[in-house]
């Protein structure tokens, strides 16, 4: 099986195509899925799975990421897409100015389509809203640091060990494996 994974991000078929090198083969298609507005990130997900297997029939994964920061009630969470492309960066540190709480963590969930349906499998990563340090990664992994480094401080192979992705993507790993093992 190919499998096509499906993403117009190019930083999230980086990290997909790097974390399954040498396991599984799998092919970049840029598609651009409409998200579909909802407070959890598997229904998001799933819209966009639906959506991209009507396109394309074939085995695919897509991916839904949400930024959930504690001591704003949860914000952008769902609508971090929207909040990067708007106040960015900059502006979530505006409103964290003078707040003790630094706390955050991302949600990432791998939706996986085929012909028998549609699967979820969810990764989070916790960790605090620092200032800005680091160049690699992208969105929000330069104010975003767990065990003393922001993610756009490690190589892609480090943040592909730990991070919300790569634990979504073990999941769906795991579960494939035993599907195939079946
Ligand atoms: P979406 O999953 O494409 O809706 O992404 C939500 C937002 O979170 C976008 O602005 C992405 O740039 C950002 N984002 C997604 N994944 C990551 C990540 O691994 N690190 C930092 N920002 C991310």
């Amino acid at each position: 099986m190919k499998l096509a994974v499906v993403t117009s991000n190019p930083n999230k078929a980086r990290e997909v195509a790097a974390y399954f090198a040498g396991i599984l083969e799998v092919e970049h298609v840029p598609l651009e899925c409409p998200e579909f507005r909802h407070t959890e990130i598997a229904e998001i997900a799933r819209g966009k799975a639906e959506f991209a297997y009507r396109a394309l029939s074939r085995p695919l994964i897509v991916d839904d990421t949400g930024f959930f920061i504690d001591a704003l009630g949860g914000f952008p969470g769902p609508c971090a897409a929207y909040v990067q492309d708007t106040i960015g960066n900059e502006g979530i540190l505006r409103l964290m100015e003078g707040v003790a709480d630094r706390s955050a963590h991302f949600e990432t969930v791998i939706a996986f389509a085929d012909e028998d349906g549609i699967r979820t499998f969810q990764g989070v990563l916790h960790g605090a809203i620092v200032e800005p340090r680091g160049e690699k990664g992208f969105g929000y992994d330069p104010i975003f640091a767990c065990a003393g480094r922001t993610l756009a401080e490690m190589p892609l192979s480090e943040k592909n060990r730990i991070s919300h992705r790569a634990r979504a993507l073990e999941a769906f790993r795991t579960w494939i494996r035993e599907e195939r093992a079946s």
